[in-house]
């Protein structure tokens, strides 16, 4: 299948107020298939124009249709956009392999996860409930809990459908607009998503997408006065200036920011359960991904078995062109590479190789292909150790005891997620109150995984919370009405 075959809609447009538009200065920006380097097609490059409209077109729907339109029957168009989907799923998976090199294995589960999120927060819409509050005699007291209103929504491009769909499916689901701005290297999901939901009948402006770069759609979005609450998975640098943008308007903001999570390997474990996820929680998706286990704490007893052992699954990893079966895809982009492989040389020079894998002969020269590799022996305030790298590379940092892993686990600015493995007890309940982070994995490790399962960060991690049914709490605000009976 080609990219054209998998299309049914126009990617040079964005959607805006129910309607595909030409973006108004009527440019377009190239789209690169990652694996071989070349250009595959094109989509709009939206202006801040088009983010006006786009807001404006939310707002009246919060005013019209959408703002009128019961729980219930949001939920049921959420239903038939979830069905929409896993009707495509193929397709929708297509196009994500092609435009972000994603394997097909995983881009299937993105389309997967995005019609889950879809039927979990559906359902969910018409059981967000306020409460009533026990208050003075001769009052009745209880809360609303009401929509922001206009939700901005800004994605990266590591998992797109499954990054709108936990944003998106939430925000709908407790009655927001949503303005929706895709990452320049991975939009055209965003695009299938939005055909969907006009096919699915959701009413015009409540959902709309415009395409375009960082510094012009998305700095017009996050600054927007019309926007009441913007929502943002990305870099930290980005976050920051975004929460700068919304501070003017005094709106609030949820910032998923990424990680350098560590898996906390202790003696007692056991080590057959752990090996595979130990290397997969972070080799998925090319280590593309804000929870991968991009740290490997080890405890001395078993940490020659576990170099050993990872060693060996490492020398097995393959990266490939997306559409094919091997466990790793190219990067998303030229940039992406760069920036991984500056990190590698970096290890290479100042640090110890457990393992490499390799590049196939089948993959393009011209492809952002990356060659997984594991540094070990790493010293836990290493730059490697510390900063998040973003692709296929992990680090062994060998630990003595529990004080020591807990030490060097929260040693970093970041918080999103780690990973325990021990059969202790008591230990796993200790860590799991001390560690510095959103989510905490007892003898597995979640990473992207678990649309039921609240997600987000401490420190430069984020704060926040996606997925779960808390999620449905951020997308809303709670009013207090205190009625007083004489
Ligand atoms: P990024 O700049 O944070 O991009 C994320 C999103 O923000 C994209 O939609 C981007 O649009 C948009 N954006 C960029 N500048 C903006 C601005 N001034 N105002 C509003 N929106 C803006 O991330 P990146 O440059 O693609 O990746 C850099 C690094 O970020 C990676 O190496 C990785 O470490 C980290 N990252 C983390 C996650 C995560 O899941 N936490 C995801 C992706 C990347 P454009 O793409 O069009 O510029
Ligand atoms: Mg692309």
């Amino acid at each position: 299948m080609t990219l054209q075959d998998a299309l049914w809609f126009d990617p040079t447009r964005i959607f805006v107020d129910g309607a595909w538009r030409q973006p108004s200065g009527g440019g377009t920006i190239d789209v690169e298939n990652p694996s071989t380097g070349t250009v595959i097609g094109a989509i709009g490059r939206g202006t801040a124009e088009d983010v006006d409209a786009a807001v404006a077109a939310a707002q009246a729907a919060m005013d019209g249709a959408w703002g009128r339109m019961s729980a219930t029957e949001r939920g049921r168009i959420m239903s038939k956009m979830a069905t929409l989907v896993l009707e495509r799923a193929e397709k929708l998976a297509m196009i994500e392999a092609l435009d972000v090199g994603k394997p097909l294995h995983q881009s299937r589960n993105d389309s997967i996860a995005l019609a889950r999120y879809l039927e979990f927060y559906g359902g969910a819409a018409d059981k967000l409930m306020g409460t009533t509050i026990p208050y003075q005699d001769g009052f009745t007291v209880y809360t609303l809990r009401e929509p922001h209103g206009v939700c901005g929504v800004i994605i990266p491009w590591n998992y797109p459908m499954q990054i709108l769909g936990r944003a998106v499916g939430a925000a709908l689901a407790a009655g927001n607009a949503c303005v929706l701005k895709p990452a320049e290297d991975a939009s055209l999901s965003s695009l299938a998503f939005a055909a969907i939901a006009e096919e699915a009948g959701l009413p015009a402006g409540a959902l709309n997408v415009v395409t375009g770069f960082g510094h012009d759609v998305g700095s017009a979005l996050s600054g927007h006065a019309g926007v009441d609450h913007v929502s943002f998975t990305g870099s930290v640098g980005t976050g920051e200036r975004i929460q700068a943008a919304a501070s003017r308007n005094v709106v609030p903001v949820t910032l998923e920011l990424g990680g350098k999570s560590p898996h906390i390997v202790f003696d007692d474990c056991d080590l057959d359960k752990a090996m595979p996820t130990l290397v997969g929680a972070c080799m998925q998706n090319a280590g593309q991904t804000c929870s991968a286990a991009s740290r490997v704490l080890v405890q001395r007893g078993v940490y020659e078995e576990v170099k050993r052992r990872m060693a060996e699954i490492y020398r097995g990893l393959e990266a490939g062109p997306a559409i094919g079966s091997h466990a790793l895809g190219p990067l998303v982009s030229r940039k992406q590479k760069q920036i991984v492989s500056s990190y590698i040389e970096i290890g290479r020079k100042e640090l110890a190789i457990a393992a490499e894998g390799k590049i196939r002969d089948d993959a393009a020269a011209e492809g952002n292909f990356v060659a997984p590799v594991l540094f070990a022996d790493v010293p836990p305030d290493h730059k490697l150790a510390q900063e998040e790298i973003f692709g296929p590379v992990q680090v062994l940092i060998p630990f003595e005891d529990e004080a020591e892993a807990l030490k060097i686990a929260n040693g970093t600015p970041y918080g999103l997620v780690a990973g325990v493995w021990t059969r202790d007890g008591g230990r796993q309940m200790r860590l799991a109150r001390k560690l510095h982070v959103g989510q905490v994995f007892i003898n597995n490790y979640g990473a992207g995984g678990g649309i039921e399962l609240p997600f987000g960060g401490v420190g430069k991690s984020g704060h926040g919370r996606e997925k779960g049914f808390e999620a449905l709490y951020g997308f809303t605000r709670v009013k207090t009405v205190a009625a007083s009976h004489g």
